[in-house]
């Protein structure tokens, strides 16, 4: 299969709508990550989903909509909370997980009686949602378990010939995964941090949790569960007080002859200027916007990537290092 990759003008976004309504997959952009989309409604098409990307079959999919779309459609019990989170925060990278309507493929939400909704903001993204018409359940645009993409060109280095179209919304500038809220409780509860945080869902939801899952209980968001995000070359992490022991073993590898790159924060850059550097930037929103970048650019060129964790903790940093922690650690 000949993989095309094309600005989303209205030939491309027709042809898009084209090949959803025929059963076929389209990667897209999102503020957050690439997605790789399928007609939420067609079995068929979601489980060709899971194929593409080698996926386990029991990861639910998240549904995007337009920002127009009437959800009732789909899920039920929307509680009075997630209607103020949803007037603050979307379109945005915030997927609320409410009871499911039946409507959708039960391939979708693997036998769950709940569906995640997600309204993207980026315009490319609302653009193809409102021309297909159709709710659309998709995961990130990459092989299981590698580095999430956040170009038309990382896409297109895992799925090439596997996918007909590929939409090129330029770089996403959100750079990891939307938060995943429980809404079917009294109180939200974060299934998977992302950049909308704790803090700013409390704010407006008056209380919100953070589910972490204890030994024996049945896990609430099954992709939580899996490894992610790997890079294919060994990796190694470090806490940011351990900031000298990674120098240090960055030093040792490379007088070795291997090729080991520190990736770290622009703090930890400065401390040590390290000649072979994956620079994650300075804030958290900047680390969270280069984190896979970083990672599959680390990849290409290094045997091994060191990574630093950055001294902030909390917010936005509780997605990152969800994230620097799956894929670099353990
Ligand atoms: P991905 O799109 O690859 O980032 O994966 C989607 C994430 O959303 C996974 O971590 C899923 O477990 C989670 N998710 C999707 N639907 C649901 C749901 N109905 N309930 C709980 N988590 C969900
Ligand atoms: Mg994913």
């Amino acid at each position: 299969m000949l993989t095309q990759i094309l600005k989303p003008d209205g030939e491309a976004l027709a042809l898009a709508r084209r090949i959803i309504e025929g059963g076929g997959l389209v990667g897209f952009p999102t503020e957050t990550v690439y997605g790789l989309g399928a007609n939420a409604f067609d079995g068929d098409a979601v489980r060709s989903v899971y194929e593409v990307k080698g996926r386990p079959q029991d990861n639910p999919l998240i549904v995007h909509v337009h920002k127009d779309y009437d959800i009732s459609k789909i899920v039920c019990g929307i509680p009075a909370y997630a209607e103020k989170l949803a007037q603050k925060y979307l379109p945005g990278p915030l997927t609320m997980v409410f009871r499911s309507r039946g409507t959708i493929s039960p391939v979708v939400s693997c036998g769950l009686d709940t569906v995640g909704i997600r309204v993207p903001s980026h315009p490319a993204a609302q653009q193809f949602l409102r021309c297909v018409g159709l709710p659309i359940a998709a995961p990130s645009a990459n092989i299981s378990k590698h580095v999430s993409p956040v170009t038309a060109q990382h896409v297109y280095a895992d799925l090439n010939g596997r996918i007909p179209l590929i939409l090129d919304g330029g770089r996403c500038t959100g750079g990891i995964e939307s938060t995943v809220l429980d809404c079917t409780g009294e109180v939200p509860c974060i299934l998977r941090s992302g950049l909308v945080t704790k803090e700013m869902i409390a704010e407006v939801a008056g209380d919100c949790k953070v589910f972490i899952p204890k030994a024996g209980e049945k896990v609430r968001s099954p992709g939580m569960k899996y490894k992610h995000y790997s890079p294919r070359c060994r990796t190694m992490l470090f806490s940011y007080a351990d900031r000298a022991k990674a120098y240090a073993e960055y030093t040792r590898l490379n007088g070795e002859g291997q090729r080991a790159y520190l990736m770290c924060d622009g703090a930890c850059a400065a401390e040590f200027r390290p000649e072979r550097l994956l620079a994650l930037g300075d804030t958290p929103e900047q680390i969270a916007a280069n984190l896979y970048e970083k990672l599959r650019e680390g990849e290409q060129v290094a045997d091994i990537i060191i990574a630093v964790a950055p001294e902030e903790q909390g917010g936005v940093m509780a997605g990152v290092m969800n994230r620097l922690t799956k894929a670099c650690g353990g």
